[in-house]
């Protein structure tokens, strides 16, 4: 049967995804089923999405009561969602004001026009290693060779520092630089980066001050509790003038949003920014009741306490020779081989646990922040068995 779907999708839909052969229909906490029954463990949750695992209840019921009361109106009318979650998302963040969207790719380029508007200057620096979206405003920030290329000519006042150097940012910085904008540990396109100092991102943030130049944290991926913090900013006790999220925001329903302090938020004016939509009711419902349930099920500390029992169950792998390195922090983990890692992916799928490749070699592992300890066992004990196969 999945075969048909396979089929159709080859014939309907853009060919754009380099799929895993797997129809998924249904989830519960940390395990999806696929169209024939079988059961997974997820560690890829929609790759960092449903940090509080899948259909989780109160999420569930949450956006079947809003459906039922308000789906959509547009941002020509207050609703009581939008404001209440903008409120929720001031007492997580300690951010001011909050503009919602769809995605992660959107909130950056809000982020950037927001930029350029409370600076008035052009200019961007960012990291070598980054990954900010797919749009071309985000594109432009993003270092990737691979992603850039194809669609060149970008955004071209965008400089590319090596991530962890404070000074190259400051030798970088002009009179026309708008903003700095740094992922607190680079995923996507990095591999994993975590500053090598504590300080990295305080450092630069001295320097901005210093030159009068505003700080965007994409928190895109780092949100939520992931890493044991709420934000990568909480860990490393850095505060940006601008904040991008999405991925978990939604608890699993896409939304996206840009943070940024009053001071910034008030240089947009009626009519500079806008959104179809978002903040649309049934997405800012779905967000509540996700930081709800983060909150109430101590998900960031949960996080860093089942990331830390994670890594240690993983460190068992470094016995194997193409096991190069096993780096993260709370639930966003990464394997690092000597060898491609699609084959682990594809035995591991085969052994009931999704996981996926971030650049060719490295295993990324972002599970719900529900993952059981045990769920944890059977993922280390997939793998141990996986990359025996593989000749490791
Ligand atoms: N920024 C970061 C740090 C990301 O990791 C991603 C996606 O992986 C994005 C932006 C783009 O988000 P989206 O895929 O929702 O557009």
């Amino acid at each position: 049967m999945a075969e048909d779907f396979f089929k159709k999708d080859a014939e309907f839909v853009f060919q754009n995804y380099t799929r895993q052969p797997l129809v998924l229909v249904s989830g519960k906490g940390s395990i999806v089923w696929d169209i024939d029954g079988k059961e997974y463990i997820d560690c890829v949750a929609g790759v960092a999405v449903n940090n509080v695992g899948h259909c989780h209840p109160e999420v569930v019921d949450a956006i079947k009561k809003q459906a039922e009361t308000l789906i959509h109106t547009s941002n020509l009318y207050y609703t009581k969602p939008q404001i209440e979650l903008a409120e929720k998302l001031s007492k997580v963040t300690r951010m001011d004001r909050f503009f919602f969207c769809n995605s992660g790719t959107e909130a950056v380029e809000g982020a950037m026009k927001l930029a350029r508007r409370a600076s008035a200057k052009k200019d961007f620096i960012a990291a070598e290693g980054s990954f900010h979206g797919r749009t071309m405003g985000s594109l432009s920030l993003t270092h990737k060779e691979r992603y850039r290329k194809p669609f060149e000519p970008l955004i071209k006042n965008v400089s590319f520092v090596p991530f962890n150097d404070v000074d190259a940012i400051k030798d970088k910085i002009t009179k026309d630089t708008a903003a700095v904008i740094l992922e607190p540990i680079q995923v996507e396109s990095g591999g994993i980066n975590i500053p090598k100092r504590d300080d990295y991102l305080c450092a630069v943030r001295e320097i901005c001050d210093e030159k009068d130049v505003l700080l965007i944290f994409d928190e895109v991926q780092t949100g939520f509790g992931r890493i044991g913090t709420w934000f990568g900013k909480d860990f490393f006790k850095a505060m940006p003038d601008i904040m991008t999220m999405a991925k978990a925001l939604g608890g699993g329903f896409p939304i996206g949003a840009i943070a940024a302090t009053d001071n910034i938020a008030c240089k947009f004016e009626p009519g500079d920014h806008a959104a179809t939509f978002g903040g649309n009711p049934l997405a800012c419902a779905s967000a509540i009741a996700s930081i709800n349930v983060i909150e109430s099920e101590d998900l960031v500390f949960r996080a860093k306490d089942i990331g830390a029992y994670f890594m240690d169950e993983l460190s068992r792998l470094s016995d194997f020779e193409t096991v190069k390195d096993i780096r993260g922090m709370g639930l966003l983990i990464g394997v690092e081989l000597s060898i491609k890692g699609g084959k682990i992916v594809d035995y591991a799928r085969k052994r009931g646990v999704l996981i996926n490749c971030i650049s060719e070699s490295i295993i990324r592992f972002v599970p719900p922040l529900v993952i059981t300890k045990d769920q944890i066992d059977r993922v280390v004990s997939c793998l141990e068995v996986c990359l025996g196969e593989c000749g490791a």
